[in-house]
């Protein structure tokens, strides 16, 4: 079986042998855009060389760039230990032109790695292109020989691509691994395609136009481009196995996250090892990177991205702190490519059990007052709403732990009166806050507060500035 990490290298090598640069990953913390929250594409630390601020010494390049995606535009949380190939954290593999090489090198090189050097089955292969750039479909054609079904016009902004309202755009061609019929779901563009069948593996996209005002002006001078290929997805597929969280890295630290917690990395409990392998990833890096839990931000994000994960881990019934425990597992599998994971072994370590030991004092003093609140109830009983609300609006306790908590007394919860004690609350926040002349920026507050669960949320708000990115 070829390693993950085998993949990043040889999807490196192979560009470096056609002439790219190979540049190191930029740091999770974009350094040059204080709209955006975590990088979260591999083009991220080139926008200046796409647009021409800054020049470099190389004209093409490739890189396995870290990425997040837990906030802002580009949000996987909800998606991970649900969807088959969403993560917080991944690592993109790109191969960018800087006004040298344009479509036809582009298609070329992507289809001479999936298909020759990786031997991928053509057949198992689909792809989209824009429903105008009929450039894209004829050289699909021309150098791949897929049959016209094959190549999916998409006529939506998935397959269209811009920097932001002004700057470099243009079309997009992504490459699409089919798992098999035995999986749920469509090709691109039909009802079924949010199934995982289909599992999008490549992006392509071909600047060659210059927007203003969200409205095309005119023709990019030196036409580029920027691809992006989750490796954790093609992980997947070179190993053959259908879900990202089966590959190597995965399982590596599933396996230990079943062994410390003594349960079964499958079945019912699955979900919760891939939360806390995925989560932990995302911990780590991100603190190797310098950000800290905190209660506003960045550090907010982080928190929140740690605590799900341990709760997952109370769920599992951890007795002690757990994360810090999986560290010396993922400095193991992507330390080497990752140096400044050993480096902030320790300090990830510390934040951890700091975290994880103040999350199971809220966890504890929630269930002493669950334990007060259920005295007098018996099976087929129901916790009222309000009590559910006040865990959530004083410990911070999500609705599906207070739940959870009650599911082996078998005493139910009022959801109807949880989301009205809610509700409620919000209104009476609004009603204060009438003709302060900030409504709007209030009401925006409490959505998101509400979206992102619990009392700590001080009102960060990311605005990302730029459009979808690869
Ligand atoms: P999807 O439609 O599956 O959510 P996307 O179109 O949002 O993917 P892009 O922004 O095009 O993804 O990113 C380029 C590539 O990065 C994708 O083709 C995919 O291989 C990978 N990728 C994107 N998001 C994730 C994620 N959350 N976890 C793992 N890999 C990802
Ligand atoms: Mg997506
Ligand atoms: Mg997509
Ligand atoms: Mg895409």
């Amino acid at each position: 079986m070829t390693s993950t990490n085998d993949i990043r290298r040889s999807f490196l090598d192979y560009f470096e042998g056609q002439g790219h640069a190979r540049v190191p990953s930029a740091p999770l913390v974009p350094h040059n855009d204080p709209t955006l929250m975590f990088v979260n594409a591999g083009m991220v630390p080139f926008k200046n060389v796409f647009t021409g601020l800054e020049s470099r010494p190389y004209s093409t390049a490739t890189s396995s760039q870290k990425c997040v995606r837990a906030g802002g535009k580009h949000n996987d949380l909800d998606n991970v230990g649900y969807t088959a190939r969403h993560h917080t954290f991944f690592e993109m593999l790109g191969n960018f032109s800087f006004g040298d090489y344009f479509k036809e090198q582009a298609i070329t090189h992507a289809w001479t790695l999936l298909t020759r050097e990786w031997g991928i089955p053509a057949e198992k292969l689909t792809v989209t292109v824009y429903h105008t750039d009929d450039q894209a479909f004829d050289l699909w054609k021309k150098i791949a020989g897929l049959p016209d079904h094959k190549i999916i016009r998409i006529p939506t902004k998935d397959n269209f691509w811009a920097m932001g309202s002004d700057g470099p755009c243009g079309p997009c061609s992504e490459i699409f691994y089919d798992h098999g019929e035995h999986i749920y779901g469509g090709p691109p563009g039909s009802p079924e395609e949010d199934g995982d069948r289909f599992v999008e593996i490549w992006n392509l996209v071909f600047m060659q136009f210059v927007q203003e005002n969200d409205a095309i002006v005119g023709d990019l001078p030196r036409p580029s481009i920027d691809t992006g290929m989750g490796l954790e997805r093609i992980a997947a597929v070179l190993q053959g196995v259908h879900n990202n969280y089966d590959i190597d890295t995965f399982k590596a630290l599933i396996d230990q996250s079943a062994a410390l917690t003594g349960t079964s990395a499958t079945g019912e409990q699955v979900a919760s090892h891939r939360v806390i392998a995925d989560h932990l990833r995302s911990s780590g890096f991100l603190v190797a990177d310098g950000v800290l839990p905190a209660n506003e931000g960045r550090g907010y994000v982080l928190r929140r991205i740690m605590r799900r994960a341990m709760r997952h881990a109370h769920l599992l019934g951890a007795k002690d702190p757990l994360m810090h425990r999986l560290v010396p597992s993922l400095v193991a599998e992507m330390g080497a490519a990752y140096p400044e994971l050993v480096r902030a072994q320790p300090l990830i370590e510390a934040t951890l059990l700091q975290e994880e030991t103040r999350f199971r004092q809220t966890l504890a003093n929630g269930l002493r007052l669950l334990d007060e609140a259920t005295q007098g109830l018996k099976a087929g009983d129901t916790l009222p709403g309000a009590t559910a609300f006040k865990l959530y609006d004083t410990f911070g306790f999500p609705y599906d732990l207070t739940e959870d908590a009650l599911r082996v007394q078998e005493i139910g919860v009022d959801r109807a009166g949880f989301d009205a004690a809610m509700a409620e609350q919000k209104r009476a926040a609004r009603a204060a806050w009438k003709g302060s002349g900030e409504k709007a920026s209030e009401e925006l507050w409490y959505d998101l507060a509400d979206e992102l669960g619990g009392t700590e949320f001080t009102g960060y708000v990311s605005t990302e500035g730029e459009g979808q990115v690869v």
